[in-house]
């Protein structure tokens, strides 16, 4: 997971890692109030995840609270790259005597870590490494020994930073290793990170992405996550742990196991070619225990979804056997009661599949049809889809 400037800030802050003091705001009003008490001027920053901010006039000195008050106004709502600018970051501004660059991140290829530093910051680092390598250092990190204040010190040396900061800098890319290892990131960079014209340094922009694969370990990240960013029904999904993916197409898919519903996506494909070009609506793999629980929060969601017009459960019996599976789908259209409103067909395989299909034959729900093979079944529910 990426995260907005200002939430980067806040784990720099945690970290003891030295910036400049602000805080966010969806509201212009609330902007100039925020430059009004920091009393300086200050820096108007459109919280948006993606690089070049300034460039595209997201980011504004302000010399008052007044400016704060226009900048914010003129920035809030910007298209940055196909970003609309929701928030701001009001910050103190900083005198900026130098910008250099600094980053941690997973060099996956070397099967290591990796920093990079340079003196050459502010401007894009693509740029630096394309037209002065030999300004960018990389220096690989070994996870076992990680970064002290020597290494520390080492890095900022091999980037080229000048001799009276090298003690100031160490410090400052100590502390980010810190953020990187203790919050589990896949990336920590800072661009720039400044020098003052008093030599202190300072991290006035910060990217950080966050591992995915530690969010057990690590509860507080789960604040981070940008709702309004992110699908509803994804969202819901996340809710009830399924893993699902919102595509664009109008036949619900349900399925246990990733390659089985990766299939599954491509056989409905396949068939909705001869019923007007429908496609899957949704990638959603309810894994192995495919309980009434799960089936039902499943379908939940495929049935929340507007685009949605039949679907198509595909289950291969396992370890959990088919007639569980057909206990769970009665089970969970009891559970739906009125909800559930669209054609269901069911395609059952693998251990118990008699009992299985007996079971959804027994319960002769007016929505459910049974098919034999995964074909015919992805092409009953294309059928379906294409007549609504
Ligand atoms: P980006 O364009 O998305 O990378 O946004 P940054 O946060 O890096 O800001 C872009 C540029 O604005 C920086 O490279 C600085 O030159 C400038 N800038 C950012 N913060 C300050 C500040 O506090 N004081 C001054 N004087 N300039 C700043
Ligand atoms: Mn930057």
């Amino acid at each position: 997971m990426d995260l907005f400037e200002y939430q980067a800030k806040e784990l720099f802050e945690k970290h003891g890692v030295p910036s400049s003091k602000g805080r966010v705001t969806d509201n212009a009003d609330e902007a100039k109030r925020i430059a009004e008490e920091i009393g300086k001027p200050v820096m108007v920053k459109a919280q948006v995840k993606v690089g070049g901010r300034g460039k595209a006039g997201g980011v504004k000195y302000a010399a008052n609270a007044d400016e704060a008050l226009t900048h914010a106004q003129n920035i809030l709502g910007l298209d940055i790259k196909g970003h609309v600018v929701k928030k701001l970051l009001v910050a103190e501004a900083k005198d900026i005597a130098e910008e250099y660059y600094i980053s941690f991140l997973l060099d996956r290829t070397n099967r290591t870590y990796l920093a990079m530093c340079s003196v050459e910051g502010g401007m894009e680092i693509e740029e630096v490494a394309a037209t002065k390598p030999d300004r960018l250092a990389k220096v690989a990190v070994d996870a076992v020994k990680g970064v002290d204040l020597a290494f520390a010190r080492s890095i900022a040396e091999q980037g080229h930073l000048p001799a009276e900061v090298l003690d100031a800098a160490a410090v400052t890319i100590q502390k980010l290793w810190e953020v990187f290892v203790s919050e589990d990131a896949l990336l920590v960079e800072v661009n720039p990170l400044v020098r003052t014209p008093d030599d202190q340094i300072l991290a006035l922009d910060g990217k950080v992405t966050l591992d995915a694969n530690a969010d057990f370990r690590q509860p507080g990240h789960a604040e981070f996550e940008d709702k309004d960013a992110t699908d509803p029904l994804e969202l819901k999904a996340k809710e009830n742990d399924l893993n699902y993916v919102k595509l664009d197409g109008a036949v619900g898919i349900i399925g246990n196991g990733a390659g089985l519903v990766m299939s599954t996506l491509d056989v409905v494909a396949y068939a909705g070619e001869k019923h007007g070009g429908v496609k899957p609506a949704n990638f959603l793999d309810i894994g192995g225990g495919a309980s009434a629980e799960v089936m039902a929060a499943g379908l939940d969601v495929i049935l929340n979804d507007e685009q949605v017009k039949s679907v198509f459960v595909n289950v291969f019996g396992g370890i959990t056997a088919c007639d569980a599976v057909a206990n769970g789908i009665v089970g969970a259209l009891q559970t739906l009661g009125d909800e559930a409103n669209k054609p269901l067909v069911v395609r059952l395989d693998g251990n118990k599949v008699e009992e299985g299909r007996k079971i959804l034959a027994d319960a002769a729900h007016p929505l459910v049809t049974l098919a034999a093979t995964m074909d015919e079944g992805a092409d009953k529910a294309a059928e379906l889809a294409s007549a609504k």
